[in-house]
């Protein structure tokens, strides 16, 4: 290589920090192989580095040609946005090196050479396979559209495929990276949606617009838009003139129909894509559900609340993010599903405390030593705690029911004290106008009325008693507060008191745990645990190799 290195390289090659030399790499001179692909500016091909024997994908672009077309500026863009990426389905820009000739942009290898390639004279894929290249696609765009870069010229022959059948989205030529409208007239006329033909300026849904481009190619073997003379398909185009060919599925032909409209803003964005039914449908299962905390390396803990195909809505402190599923699956997660929920502390507390209230008193234990569970508030599903918020306040409602049957009507009349079954029909000889309660309480007259009223007002004063006393990990319910002993069940009340279960408590519960996780320190962390090596598509596709 000519040693005569530019101003302009030097400025490049100073912020490189990538430590091989372009003459470590040998030009692989298999016929076959040596040239992977040629555009205008010049060619791809295959080098491989002389000690490690890695393969690399080294793009020439002759500088001559660079000068011809004013386009240096178009390649120092290229450069400079690619070289940031990183993600499973863009092609990684290992390193860029210069001599007075040429540029050579180092990029990963993809040996299954493109997708036009792949598709070149089939009649289209089936859908699972169109699946799998599609959904990457997707997975790509929605990380170049999440940094605010339109790529503007995505087709077949732009997407390449790894060993590993992974989608890998090259070619960043076109792109740009900003959310203002542009007007440069670019891509390929078969992809190109109709504000690019109108020059009308254009924004991200021209790759949305590419995309269904793409789906419907994958399934025909042919772009939708197919005249012979560029003026006939713009036409088609502005027309959009679509139709399917009988066996395409009604969900793959919604999502196309989603995607190829005529109107930008009606195009669904790559959120939607991933959500989309006809994505859902081949999505494989994974670990993630509602629920599950990821560790994200930007927003840090968070917790996912909903899963759809291949994207999940996870709320971090600030913000709610609609991440990929692989991406999901790459970060650090908290496995452990929450064990128990307040509520089932609760029905817990209540049980105990239920069985309590039926021993006679003469053999009842001291209130302290039911035992009360110990909280553990890192485990607390909010979804769980607002799904069991009802059955608690029902059974709260039956312990004070009983409890005041106990108090009112003393031992003698406690369920315990013969069969209940046997008493009613015992009673009911005797005095057929008395009512028996289900614990077997008999009661002339109203009687069995003014109690109902009384236990239904007692236990409409114990749920509003028991507002506010949410406590957070760390603080364990207060067992003193019933150290003596006690047949009043009041007291057992003060006990339970320290679990809210009304409703704003449970709002402000939640509230408080999703703030909570937020800061969850070490104890959580000592959970957290790293992502098993395979990789999400690795394992997921390994299968599906041709
Ligand atoms: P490009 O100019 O980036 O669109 O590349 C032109 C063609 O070269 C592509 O359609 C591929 O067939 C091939 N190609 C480009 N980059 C690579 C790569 N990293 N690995 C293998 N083939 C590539």
């Amino acid at each position: 290589m000519n040693k005569q290195v530019s101003e302009e390289s030097q400025n490049l090659n100073q912020k490189d920090s990538n430590d091989f030399k372009f003459e470590d790499l040998l030009e692989v001179n298999d016929p076959n192989l040596k040239i992977l692909g040629k555009g205008s500016y010049g060619e791809v091909k295959l080098y491989k580095h002389a000690e490690t024997n890695i393969l690399y994908a080294v793009k020439i672009i002759s500088k001559d040609f660079i000068r011809k077309h004013s386009s240096i500026s178009i390649i120092l863009r290229e450069i400079r946005v690619h070289k940031e990426l990183k993600h499973p389905n863009i092609i990684q820009l290992i390193k860029y090196f210069e001599d007075s000739e040429k540029v050579y942009i180092v990029l990963e290898y993809a040996s299954k050479g493109s997708l036009f390639r792949i598709i070149r004279g089939q009649k289209g894929l089936d859908e699972s396979k169109a699946w799998h290249y599609f959904s990457q696609t997707c997975l790509g765009m929605k990380y170049l559209h999440d940094n605010e870069i339109i790529h503007r010229d995505l087709k077949p022959e732009n997407i390449i495929i790894d060993k590993n059948n992974q989608v890998k989205i090259c070619d960043f030529g076109w792109c740009v990276q900003s959310n203002e409208v542009r007007t440069t007239f670019c891509g390929t006329m078969d992809y190109m949606a109709p504000e690019m033909l109108l020059g009308e300026g254009h924004s991200f849904q021209v790759d949305l617009w590419a995309l269904g481009i793409l789906l419907y190619e994958l399934l025909h073997g042919y772009a939708p838009f197919r005249a012979v003379k560029d003026a006939e398909k713009r036409q088609q185009i502005l027309n959009n003139e679509l139709s399917f060919a009988t066996g395409t599925s009604s969900l793959a032909k919604d999502l196309i129909q989603r995607l190829i409209k005529t109107n930008p803003k009606d195009r669904i964005n790559l959120n939607k894509i991933l959500a989309h039914p006809w994505i859902a449908k081949f999505a494989i299962t994974h670990d993630l559900e509602k629920g599950c905390l990821l560790k994200h390396p930007q927003f840090d803990i968070g917790e996912i609340i909903d899963v759809t195909g291949l994207v999940c809505k996870v709320k971090f402190r600030d913000l709610t993010a609609m991440i990929a599923i692989p991406d999901a699956l790459d970060m650090e997660y908290i496995e452990e599903q929450p064990r128990v929920s307040v509520s089932e502390i609760e029905n817990e507390v209540f049980g105990r405390l239920e069985k309590w209230c039926k021993t006679p008193v003469v053999s009842r234990k001291k209130l302290q030593d039911i035992h009360i569970p110990k909280l553990d508030l890192s485990s607390l599903s909010p979804e769980k705690i607002i799904r069991k918020r009802k059955g608690s306040i029902e059974f709260f409602e039956e312990i004070v029911e009983r409890s005041t049957y106990h108090k009112e009507n003393g031992e003698a009349r406690s369920p315990e004290k013969g069969h209940p079954e046997k008493r009613k029909q015992e009673h009911a000889v005797n005095k057929p106008s008395a009512k028996i309660d289900h614990f077997g309480g008999i009661f002339e007259n109203n009687e069995y009325e003014v109690l109902q009223k009384k236990r239904l007002n007692k236990a409409k004063k114990f749920e509003s008693r028991i507002k506010g006393n949410f406590r957070l990990p760390g603080e364990n319910l207060k067992r003193n507060v019933y150290t003596e002993e006690s047949t009043n069940f009041q007291n057992v009340f003060d006990v339970t008191s320290k679990i809210d279960i009304s409703e704003e408590a449970l709002e402000s519960k939640v509230a408080q745990l999703n703030g909570y996780r937020r800061t969850l320190e070490a104890s959580n962390r000592d959970r957290v645990i790293k992502k098993k090596d395979t990789s999400f598509w690795g394992s997921l596709f390994g299968c599906l190799d041709r």
